[in-house]
């Protein structure tokens, strides 16, 4: 492990582009303890391919996971950490569909194709899904089913750091598809996250007439550029919920609402605000052992249908590179400032704000 003046030594060795008897890479540990270590380079086996990673993203995902110490997806500890990025092809196995030299963005996951969740376009929740661990890094091995089904050649002239986002965007692609609102209906959208965004602008392109709701002026206004109708305060009590309220049709509440937050009361409060008939739908990711408690006559007598999304699919994956190399500086308003590997604990320790890794 390094650490303190041999950490400095090798970043300073890597800034000058000096560095490189092996790889450097982030490895999580367990709660809180993520590692900046010297690695053996991955190599590529059959179907596989290794990627130098031009760009990683920091993400709230990883916030979560480094604090829990664990995640499903990943394994026992310790393991390679990162789930977000884009590079270069530098090594592709026998039968690998792609080449040495090729940009590439690739999935944090890929489906098996076969399941009946898969069969039934909800890849997401697939029952034998891969997972991809360890953009956080020089180097990063890709599975062969993420590199068969996940791997996608970066358009020329788009930055990697903005294809990277491909990820994050394809959730919130996948929550906005879930929703079946209409164009010219009401939409409320709590959260101004990045989920928040890409789903305000996904809706409010089909024709909705999207309220999205924060407590950060900048995350309002950026809102109103990915397409939002109206912004406002993030409603915290009986004021707030009216206020909100207030703003949506006859004051009956949304056709739609989004929480884009995983927080069990931004959820309660997207069931307060729909009207009857509507739809809420349940987006950002609860902590474990969380309880979601709802009135369950205003749910009953309101005909409220409460649903989820969770996760994307191949073909939220491909709509998201696609929708970012057609907008791009629409998209780098969600890029934060670049850092270096040994940033990252920092920035996740401070829960996860995008950050472009440059390992
Ligand atoms: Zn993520
Ligand atoms: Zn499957």
């Amino acid at each position: 492990m390094l650490a303190g003046r041999d950490l400095e030594r090798v970043d300073a060795a890597a800034a000058r582009g000096r560095y490189r008897p092996g790889m450097r890479a982030l490895i999580l540990h367990g709660p809180g303890d993520l590692r900046l270590e010297e690695r053996p380079r991955p190599t590529a086996g059959p179907g596989e391919v290794v990627v130098e990673v031009d760009a990683a993203l920091t993400c709230a995902t990883d916030a979560k996971i480094l604090a829990r110490g664990m995640h499903p997806s990943l394994g026992p500890v310790p393991v390679p950490f990162g789930h977000e990025g884009a590079g270069t092809v530098v090594e592709a196995g026998p039968e690998a569909r792609a080449a040495v030299g090729d940009r590439v963005v690739v999935a944090n996951s890929a489906p098996c194709g076969v399941c009946e969740w898969c069969d039934a376009g909800r890849e997401g929740l697939c029952a034998d899904i891969v997972y991809l661990s360890g953009t956080y890094a020089q180097y990063l091995w890709v599975p062969a089913r993420i590199a068969a089904v996940n791997l996608l050649a970066i358009p020329d002239g788009v930055d990697p750091a903005l294809a990277a986002l491909s990820e994050p965007v394809a959730c919130g692609l996948r929550g906005a598809e879930r929703s079946a609102a209409a164009a010219g209906q009401s939409v409320v959208v709590l959260g101004g996250g990045l989920q928040g965004q890409v789903i305000c602008a996904a809706l409010a392109r089909r024709g909705c007439e999207v309220i999205l709701c924060d407590p950060h002026p900048e995350r309002r206004a950026l809102a109103v550029r990915m397409g939002a109708a109206a912004t406002e305060d993030a409603p915290r009590d009986a004021d707030g919920l009216a206020r909100v309220r207030a703003m949506t049709p006859e004051g009956r509440g949304a056709n739609v609402t989004v929480a884009a937050v995983g927080a069990v009361s931004v959820w309660e409060t997207a069931v307060a605000l729909v009207r009857p008939g509507g739809e809420v739908n349940l987006h950002g990711g609860p902590g474990p052992g969380e309880v979601l408690g709802v009135p369950a006559g205003p749910v009953h007598y309101g005909e409220i249908t409460l649903q989820a999304s969770y996760h994307h699919t191949p073909a939220t994956f491909r709509a998201a590179l696609t929708a970012i190399s057609a907008a791009p500086e629409l998209f780098a308003e969600l890029l934060g400032p670049e850092i270096g590997l040994s940033e990252v604990a920092q920035v996740l320790a401070a829960g996860g704000q995008k950050r472009v890794v440059r390992p």
